[in-house]
């Protein structure tokens, strides 16, 4: 039993939570989700520890709906029907890491350059593998400056090239574009390359986006992360990363006494997450994300509507879910969770409202009046 101190500890963190995320807007997260429906799965020690496509001893856990997931994923990402193997991740973090750790063994001694808008995630992860790497320009946009690429990739041909294009860069949700990338590496014929698509937020819905940005297996990626808890939206962060099997077979020690091969990053695997993912394919389908990102670009665009004719330089780059605003000063970046660097954005993830952006503008015309 709790304690009375201990009683009101807990509520009022939750008053706080529940205060919190009516003022939300700084980041990919959506908050309109129900998962009432999958609490009672919660009573179990649930884990999908090994690889989800191979059974286990340690039989508590949801393997076939993570498998489900995965095939969803890779069906709209375009994987090469009968080549291609994923599993639930703990984030876009851990698919990052599992992709670049993947080209990392095909390629031993390859130089991996991602842009500087890239996501911090991705020089953690380079630094835990030890790669050498070389970081290129961004244009203005925050997508990747194609020349400066070109030319560092030209000054290095004799060395694979590993590629983290990014997908919905943090800021301003550019999408670098693959079959560009690719074109350079024909260019140049490189002999040995690799490119992951780190798509952590906009994964889920830029298979929808007309026209389709180039980031897939069909632009080619040849291998794609996302993350579950952003646009799909989850309790408990989570995500997907979709490979090629004949790379992934490369890696994963049989593991005797689990009776199943360990072929993932970590050891103990969440088993709920591939529930949720399940539960929100299943429920919106294809047809649902398509319509859940189409109220969102209606809500960014109105977004930025509002804020132009009130006089703030909003703007956002085509299709994306992010409007950079200027630096906003510090009580309205708290008052609003607004991520913010040398600019500041909303992000219209699913569940964020035309009045809460209403009201965040009448925040901001305030703050420019003084
Ligand atoms: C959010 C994000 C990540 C990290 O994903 P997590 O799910 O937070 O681990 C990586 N890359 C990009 C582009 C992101 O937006």
């Amino acid at each position: 039993m709790l304690t009375e101190s201990e009683n009101s500890q807990i509520d009022t963190l939750f008053l706080k939570l529940q205060e919190g995320v009516q003022r939300f807007l700084g980041y990919p997260i959506a908050t309109d989700f129900n998962y009432e429906l999958l609490y009672r799965f919660l009573q179990f020690p649930l884990n999908n520890i090994g690889d989800p496509f191979q059974d286990s001893t340690y039989a508590i856990g949801t393997r076939e709906f993570e498998r489900e997931v995965v095939d969803f994923f890779a069906d709209i990402y375009h994987a090469p029907k009968d080549d291609y193997w994923g599993y639930v991740t703990n984030g876009g973090t851990e698919g990052n890491l599992y992709g670049l750790y993947l080209a990392r063994e095909l390629h031993r001694n390859g130089i991996v350059y991602f842009s500087e808008d890239t996501h911090y995630s991705v020089n953690k992860n380079v630094n835990l593998l030890g790669m050498r790497y070389i970081m290129i320009k961004s244009q203005p946009s925050g997508e990747i400056d194609y020349d400066d690429l070109r030319e560092s990739i030209r000054l290095h041909r004799d060395v694979p090239v590993i590629i983290m294009a990014n997908i919905g860069t943090t800021m301003k949700e550019a999408r670098d574009d693959i079959s560009k990338i690719r074109g350079i590496l024909t260019d140049l014929v490189i002999q040995q390359s690799y490119i992951h698509s780190d798509s952590a937020f906009c994964g889920t819905y830029a298979p929808f986006i007309e026209p389709k940005p180039a980031f897939d297996f069909a632009d080619g990626a040849d291998s794609v992360a996302v993350s579950g808890h952003k646009f799909v939206g989850s309790p408990i962060p989570c995500g997907v990363v979709i490979v090629k099997k004949r790379n992934a077979e490369r890696i994963g020690e049989g593991v005797g006494y689990i009776g199943c091969r360990d072929t993932t990053i970590t050891g103990s695997r969440n088993g709920f997450t591939p529930l949720v993912l399940w539960y929100a394919i299943k429920t919106l389908g294809k047809e649902g994300l398509k319509k859940r990102l189409n109220d969102c670009l209606e809500i960014a665009e109105y977004a930025v509507e509002a804020m132009n004719r009130h006089g703030i330089p909003a703007w956002r780059n085509p299709n994306a879910l992010t409007v950079v605003l200027p630096k906003v000063k510090e009580s309205i970046k708290n008052k609003w969770q607004l991520a913010t660097s040398d600019v500041s954005h909303i992000i219209v993830a699913p569940g964020v409202t035309k009045a809460q952006i209403d009201t965040l503008i009448q925040d901001l015309v305030g703050d420019l009046n003084i």
